[in-house]
């Protein structure tokens, strides 16, 4: 039987907007801030293409969240 499907939230992390970090996550927080600095033009850390990289970075580990 096959029971394992692809989940289509997974399909395009550019596609969409930027991931909600899980409340409390020391995780998610800190990649929050990061995306928030590396996507402001006006940032001396400004960087769209880390900005992405983090995105799916945060994806990746939400993936792997245990949430209750
Ligand atoms: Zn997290």
């Amino acid at each position: 039987m096959a029971l394992s499907r692809v989940r289509p939230q997974l399909m395009d992390p550019l596609e969409f907007g930027p991931p909600e970090p899980t409340p409390g996550c020391d995780v998610c927080g800190a990649l929050a801030r990061q995306i928030e600095r590396a996507e402001r033009p006006n940032s001396p850390e400004y960087d769209p293409s880390k900005a992405t990289d983090l995105r799916v970075e945060m994806r990746r580990h939400q993936s792997g969240e245990v949430t209750r």
